[in-house]
């Protein structure tokens, strides 16, 4: 493998990463994005259209992160931008209820049967914390199972063995989470229905939920095993326990209703956020209404938000929404396939070990020649060949996420000459990862 090399042709990225640097802790808001991982300038962008994000040194390139998933439409999509345009004249937050956040509650309520009532709030973070908290008051329990690889959000009591960001800077859990926080926190490998048995077996009366990605992309994409979300499902009815799907990464992206769709185990708690916000802050979490009823004011169980079911959000999410139909995502699943081919032959060609999984349209490219179904497996992988691979592809003019341990996200704006780019740019990619 070639040692390598950053191209730093990117100086006002460069200068506002400096800049930013003074002001914010490593110069990000987000941790992922400061290319830590990777190495290099992180390239800030200024617009984007259709499949293409454009930075501040006036270089185009393919986006394969859609702001890590939201942009399942591409970027200033017309009708979201009318309908965001509509809705920014209306007045941008009242903190009253308005007709908006009704229709897209109805809206996911139509479409993802298991939910019978949802709740909006602004971040994937609050939808997952809200959910363990309602799961809590619901079943009178403390404990939570969760599984090392899955992200949730930087929710405390989630932080142990997280994915993502956590995985990326191979933090071990985080400083700044107390004993009492993580204390109540029982984390297991994925896909081991071994290991969930016992943790019940060892504790019948004490776990109020198990939490899972529907399907994990946050160690890379790494699908559940036959019979695995299935196998929760009837522990957590033998025991009492609640199910949480976390659906805020494969929510309205791996099919239409999301992981749900494909394996149609029934959760009693969903997370969704990414694509139901359209680009913009909005999440939720839903399920059944006998436990949804405990949150206030119709119960005891408090969650509450400033800017939750704000206008402009809504009007961004449901156009969002309206706009994925059928026929979208036969689009977004021949582009997710066309492309896992591209990357599969090009790499194959150039003998570099390798496997693509993938979870409905969303995938991930893993370094390893064994398949990847824990989160041991994930960091198992030759992690370095991402790094050559992303910075040829990068310097070729195709955006990936700067990190080994992400899905690629496609939106349904990938046509044909987008994908020209990415084969282009993916031959000298490969012979640098080789
Ligand atoms: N849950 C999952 C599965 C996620 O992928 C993420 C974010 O990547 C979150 C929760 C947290 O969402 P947010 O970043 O909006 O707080």
């Amino acid at each position: 493998m070639d040692r390598v090399t950053y191209s730093y042709d990117a100086p006002v990225s460069q200068t506002l990463f400096d800049r930013a640097a003074l002001v914010t802790p490593g110069g990000v808001n987000s941790p992922v994005r400061a290319f830590r991982a990777v190495g290099g300038t992180p390239r800030f962008m200024v617009s984007g259209t259709g499949p293409y994000l454009t930075d501040a040194d006036g270089r185009e390139y393919v986006d394969l992160v859609c702001s890590w998933g939201p942009m399942i439409l591409g970027h200033a999509h017309p009708g979201v931008t009318a309908a965001v345009q509509a809705a920014v004249a209306r007045g941008t937050s009242f903190g009253t209820p308005g007709e908006g956040e009704v229709a897209l509650a109805e809206e996911i309520v139509a479409r993802i049967e298991p939910v019978e009532q949802v709740r909006l709030v602004s971040s994937g973070t609050e939808a997952t914390m809200s959910a363990i908290r309602l799961a809590r008051g619901f079943t009178g329990r403390a404990r939570v199972i969760k599984f090392a690889g899955c992200y949730h959000g930087h929710v405390d009591a989630l932080l142990a063995a997280a994915g993502s960001g956590v995985a990326t800077l191979g933090l071990p859990d985080t400083p700044g989470v107390t004993g009492a926080q993580a204390g109540e926190t029982i984390v297991l490998p994925y896909n081991d229905l071994d290991a969930v048995r016992a943790a019940f077996e060892a504790d019948p009366e004490g776990i109020a939920c198990v939490i899972t990605e529907a399907a994990a992309g946050n160690m890379g994409v790494v699908p559940p095993v036959e019979g695995f979300n299935a196998g929760l499902r009837d522990l957590c009815d033998r025991h009492g326990a609640l199910l949480i799907s976390d659906e805020v990464m494969t929510g309205f992206r791996a099919s239409r209703e999301g992981w749900y769709g494909i394996d149609r185990v029934r959760p009693d708690l969903m997370t969704f956020g990414k694509v139901m916000g359209g680009g913009f802050p909005a999440a939720a979490f839903g399920g059944r209404a006998d436990v949804m009823a405990r949150l206030a004011p119709a119960g005891p169980v408090y969650q509450a938000g400033t800017l939750s079911g704000n206008p402009v959000a809504t009007a961004a999410g449901l156009a969002q929404l309206r706009l994925l139909d059928v026929g979208a995502y036969a689009k977004l699943d021949a582009i997710s396939r066309e492309l896992r081919e591209l990357v599969d032959a090009v790499l194959t060609k150039e003998g570099v070990a390798h496997r693509i999984q993938s979870a409905g349209t969303m995938f991930s490219v893993f370094f390893t020649d064994r398949e990847v179904r824990n989160y041991d497996d994930a960091r198992a992988q030759e992690a370095f060949r991402f790094t050559a691979f992303f910075h040829a592809m990068l310097e070729r003019g195709v955006y990936l996420p700067p990190s080994a341990f992400e899905a690629w996200f496609v939106s349904t704006a990938h046509d044909a000459a987008a994908l020209e780019r990415v084969a282009d740019a993916l031959p000298e990619a490969a012979r640098a990862a080789a």
